[in-house]
């Protein structure tokens, strides 16, 4: 049978990126887990060497959960646009430069989408993907998948959240992910949906 955690259980928030930590401590906070971030617990960040989400998920959970003991969640997301062929996909932090500058990253955007086809900011298809992965200290790893669908538009709007939210307008909507109420975006971001399928699978007292 598979491990599951219950209420108490610690649990290692693998990130160490504040707008993921908020959002993922947000998505445990009513399983009862005791969360504690790979910050707090003085683990240092691993460098992301690997080319798929699945990938630096893996790596990033495996690494928290040997440095402390613990079962470890690790997310690895990123924006995948249609018209760029599905970029930055991966490497969507690297687009933000080594000071993890987003707005360099949604200027790059927009600068290559109007290089493409003279992007005039009219919307285009896009999604966010989150895979988290669940690293149990013995060595067992489990996957989960969400992404939310919807376009990337110009210019940015929006101070909320992080990253792209300026540019993304989830399907359905209007606001970009940077204007909408915190609790509205994660109500339907990739993340969250991610997140259903690992409370379902692991998660104790999930509906
Ligand atoms: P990584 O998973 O640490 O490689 O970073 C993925 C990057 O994707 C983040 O640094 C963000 O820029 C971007 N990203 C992931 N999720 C979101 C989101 O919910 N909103 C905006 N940007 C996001």
């Amino acid at each position: 049978m598979t491990a599951r955690l219950k209420r108490g259980d610690k649990l290692v928030v693998a990130t160490h990126n504040p707008g993921k930590v908020w959002e993922i401590n947000k998505l445990i906070e009513p399983y009862g887990l005791a969360a504690v971030s790979a910050g707090d617990l003085g683990l240092k960040e691993p460098v992301e060497t690997e080319t798929t989400f699945e990938g630096n998920a893996r790596l990033k959970a495996v690494f928290a959960a040997e440095g402390s003991g613990l079962p470890a969640l690790a997310d690895d997301s990123g924006i995948e646009i249609d018209a760029l062929g599905g970029a930055p996909g991966v490497y969507t932090a690297d687009w933000a430069g080594p000071k993890r500058d987003f707005s360099i990253a949604m200027q790059r955007v927009h600068d290559e989408l109007v290089a493409l086809n003279g992007w005039n900011g009219e919307p285009l298809r896009a999604n966010f993907i989150s895979v988290l992965c669940l690293a149990w200290p013995g060595g067992d790893v489990q996957f989960f998948e969400g992404k939310v669908y919807g376009a990337v538009v110009w210019p940015p709007r929006g101070g909320n959240g992080f990253g792209y939210d300026p540019i993304f307008v989830a399907e359905g909507h209007s606001e970009t992910f940077g204007e909408m109420e915190p609790a509205s975006k994660y109500a339907i971001s990739h993340r969250t949906r991610a997140f259903d399928h690992f409370k379902r699978a692991v998660l104790d007292d999930a509906g």
